[in-house]
């Protein structure tokens, strides 16, 4: 049997240019190949591994809810210990009037459920986005996504969509009276992680408030510490209407969810009832793994530590080669010049025993999303790899 080939026939593929890198097992910051070779992780699965691999905390929480129970219901019907212990924690850890967490399977569904959420509570039709926004590729993130390329094949998407630029204030003028939201990611992550000028979404939040907008911020990426705040919005002064996360809160597993006030979730339990429905939706032995990350991210040293090492990525990423380094704390993206540079080196770092990665609308910037645990000795070997990759390329 071979595997890869296995791979290639079985496994759906949507891209003829998987590395197909063959996964043994993965701890702390590294990732083991076939054969016992061990790669440093600075991808973390794409900002979903928040605490690196195989963290403890997640292993015995995943192990002690295994041993009690999986599935039992259908999203909210049951009172299980560990997915209310995740909401209400959460709740104590965010700003007013964010209270109350619907716990979704995924990223994509996360943004599906915050747009019904604005529609229904608001009565509007019309939603404003970003161009160069990604949130996710079902048909309603898809279509508040603002990449051509990515959208052309599958229209009709959504209708009453309209797109702004992100950071433009000028553009405010798209959000009127008509507009149920206003959605964003509070940092652009496909675009090349952009980061938000200091006061964008203090006038953002105030304009949207002037016409009754709602504001939802897609914290899927920055969610859970990788800024240094457990959420990006808390470094601008604001508080969206509806907060929308994944990836990295689950630990490891599948998770997103949507927060916002009592006020505003509760319509959707009403006209209709049941506004949002999913079979998985805070199953407990997902909900204990995000809720031993939520643990260890919030009362840990582990956010505090972020500003250092982004610091450090900073010092010793110079090279001639390198134009600029976006991002902020542990989402950081490298621009290269090039598509090619960057995919160049990405392979060359493979080879070396580095993962990096790239941005998914700007190949040119090389994406760097470390587990939250790396440590400054793996931050110093990292990037001696990567500078060596580039010099190479
Ligand atoms: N929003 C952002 C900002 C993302 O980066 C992603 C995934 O990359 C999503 C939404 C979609 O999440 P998922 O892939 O879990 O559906």
């Amino acid at each position: 049997m071979d595997l890869r080939e296995d791979f290639f026939n079985y496994q759906a593929q949507t891209t003829a240019f998987a590395s197909a890198f063959q996964v043994e097992k993965a701890i702390g910051s590294y990732i083991y190949g076939k054969g016992g070779k061990k790669y440093l992780d600075f991808v973390s699965g794409v900002s979903a591994n928040t605490l690196g691999h195989s963290h403890p905390k997640i292993l015995n929480a995943i192990e002690e809810q295994s041993r009690k129970y999986l599935h039992v219901m259908v999203y909210g019907e049951y009172v299980q210990e560990k997915p209310v212990a995740l909401c209400k924690k959460l709740a104590e850890h965010t700003p007013d009037p964010l209270e109350v967490t619907y716990l979704v399977n995924s990223g994509a569904e996360a943004i599906e459920g915050a747009l019904k959420l604005a529609k229904r509570y608001t009565g509007r039709e019309e939603i404003i986005s970003m161009i160069n926004a990604y949130h996710g590729n079902t048909h309603g993130a898809l279509s508040v996504s603002g990449n051509e390329f990515h959208k052309r094949a599958f229209r009709p998407l959504l209708p009453y969509i309209k797109f702004m630029r992100f950071n433009e204030v000028e553009d405010f003028t798209f959000i009127t009276e008509k507009t149920a939201c206003v959605i964003t990611e509070t940092i652009q992550g496909a675009a090349g992680f952009i980061v938000p000028e200091a006061d964008y979404f203090v006038r953002l939040k105030k304009h949207c408030e002037a016409v009754g907008a709602l504001l939802i911020l897609d914290e899927i990426q920055p969610g859970f510490g990788r800024t240094g705040k457990l959420f990006a919005f808390e470094h601008f002064g604001m508080v969206p209407d509806i907060l929308v996360m994944g990836k990295g809160m689950g630990g490891g597993l599948p998770i997103g969810a949507f927060m916002s006030s009592k006020k505003i979730m509760e319509s959707l339990s009403h006209s209709p009832k049941l506004g949002h429905i999913t079979t998985f939706g805070g199953n407990a032995l997902i909900a204990s793994a995000a809720l031993a990350t939520l643990q260890e991210v919030s009362e840990s040293s582990l956010m505090m530590q972020i500003s250092e090492k982004e610091k450090l990525f900073r010092k010793l990423l110079i090279h001639p080669k390198i134009r600029e380094i976006s991002g902020m704390g542990l989402m950081l993206g490298v621009n290269l010049g090039t598509a090619e540079n960057t995919l160049n080196t990405a392979k060359i770092c493979m080879d070396k025993g580095l993962i990096v990665f790239w941005q998914l609308y700007r190949n040119e910037y090389l994406r760097i999303s470390p587990p939250l645990t790396l440590s400054e000795e793996e931050i110093w070997e990292g990037c001696k790899t990567l500078l060596e990759a580039i010099k190479e390329s």
